[in-house]
């Protein structure tokens, strides 16, 4: 059965911190992310929790004695210096964490204006966990088809699609969080003239993909799948994931083992995970399946919720931010449409025994939608390259140049709830000439 919203989603609660009652913040009292931070280079990584624009710095917050009637072992997986203690614990934990700070954080707390917060410019954001595993989906049936047809006019789609939630293995110590350069890399290229050899140098079509990224909570041994009724009790929570591309090697490379080194120089995460308990207002029906299309196996039932969140892209080229012209809105699109939910991707994830780890993160390939305005990459806004897009500098991009900033943004709304948003996720591209010069200091 559904998880029904409670107390501390209520659209009347409101926060002593003035930036958590500002309409359109992302970090309301009814959010309250987890993340990293890192106040100095002197002290170690410690738990935070977003709110408004400042953070609760939980290791204070236990040591002051805030959190004194939680657990024992929660409050010392408020103490590591990641998220994977408290991840590993499972949902009980974070919604009784959540639970404590919304009361804590409420306008009429005894605590009022008196407990420590740090603000949230004051300290480094790092990776919300740390991730043995990556594994990126391709469940939006939109991406699958709109790049299929690229390259398959004549059938778009490939027959398995349908029938099992796509994956490929990504490469999780390349995974940096929001912020962190990307630099552009270098691998062989397709040959341009058919019969040509390929060459090697710096990627000449780099794009991002636009995606959320579900992170687990407690695992699985291994052997032991996860049957589709449980997957929802190991998701931990969601991000924002830009999974770097370099689709020069990657379509030289991809057959027949699929991505390799035009993946895995980079993937961006957003710096805080809204939980489980936090997107609870935003869960709706999982897309209903066409008339005609195949039902999924059984392993894969129930589908579980899709959950409303809207993730967008925008662009600002390095001439645009020199002219203080504001990033472009490149796209729109609704998680809601894929055509597998998280539940899918556990249960099927884990079908064949496979072991997930708390801190593993599960991307849902990249969102798009129907329509042009909801591509989540360049690959098929200028459809392969074809049809360039023009900035308002009068620039134009096919794929990414140097110096372009790609900021991700996601947000849940719905009726009689407030908006809670996953932050940004931006990073700006360095030429490779860049790393080079930094090498030799
Ligand atoms: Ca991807």
């Amino acid at each position: 059965m559904r998880s029904q919203p409670d107390a501390t989603h209520s659209p009347q609660l409101r926060s002593w911190v003035a930036a958590a009652n500002v309409p359109d913040t992302d970090f309301p009292i009814q959010n309250l992310p987890f993340g990293v931070m890192q106040r100095s280079r002197l002290e170690p990584p410690r738990l935070g929790v977003a709110i408004g624009d400042q953070i609760v710095d939980l290791s204070a917050w236990v040591q002051q004695g805030l959190l004194h009637d939680l657990p024992e072992k929660l409050k010392v997986a408020c103490v590591a210096d990641s998220l994977n203690p408290l991840m590993s614990l499972g949902r009980w934990a974070s919604s009784a964490l959540r639970r404590r700070l919304s009361h804590l954080l409420a306008v009429d707390s005894p605590l009022a204006h008196s407990a420590a917060l740090l603000p949230m410019s004051a300290v480094t954001l790092h990776c919300p966990a740390q991730i043995g595993n990556y594994t990126d989906f391709y469940a939006s049936i939109y991406h699958a088809t709109n790049v299929g047809r690229l390259f398959r006019p004549e059938q778009p789609l490939l027959p398995n699609y349908k029938h099992v939630p796509i994956a490929y293995h990504g490469r999780a110590s390349s995974i940096v969080v929001s912020g962190t350069s990307i630099y552009r890399p270098s691998g062989q290229r397709r040959p341009v003239t058919p019969g040509e050899g390929p060459t090697f140098g710096p990627s000449q079509r780099l794009d991002y993909e636009a995606e959320v990224g579900f992170l687990i909570g407690p695992g699985n041994r291994l052997g032991q799948p996860i049957p589709a009724w449980k997957a929802e009790q190991h998701l931990f929570g969601l991000c924002l994931v830009n999974d770097w591309s370099a689709r020069d090697l990657q379509a030289w490379e991809y057959q027949p083992l699929g991505p390799f080194l035009g993946k895995s120089f980079a993937t961006s995460l957003s710096p805080w995970v809204v939980t489980t308990d936090a997107l609870i207002p935003f869960r709706c029906e999982a897309l209903t399946r066409p008339p005609g299309d195949p039902p999924p196996l059984a392993y894969l039932l129930p589908a579980g919720d899709a959950i409303d969140l809207t993730i967008e892209v925008w662009l600002q080229s390095a001439q645009m931010q020199q002219q203080g012209i504001d990033p472009m809105l490149l796209s729109q699109a609704a998680l809601a449409a894929l055509y597998w939910t998280p539940t899918q991707m556990i249960a099927h994830h884990t079908s064949n025994g496979c072991n997930l780890q708390p801190g593993d993160l599960l991307a849902s390939g990249t969102v798009s939608g129907a329509e042009p305005s909801s591509w989540g990459s360049l690959l098929e806004l200028s459809q392969q390259g074809k049809q360039a897009i023009t900035l308002p500098t009068g620039e134009q991009r096919k794929f990414l140049a140097d110096g372009d900033r790609v900021t991700l943004r996601g947000y849940c709304k719905a009726p009689g709830a407030v908006r809670i948003g996953l932050g940004n996720c931006s990073s700006q591209i360095v030429p490779i000439a860049k790393r080079a010069a930094a090498i030799a200091i």
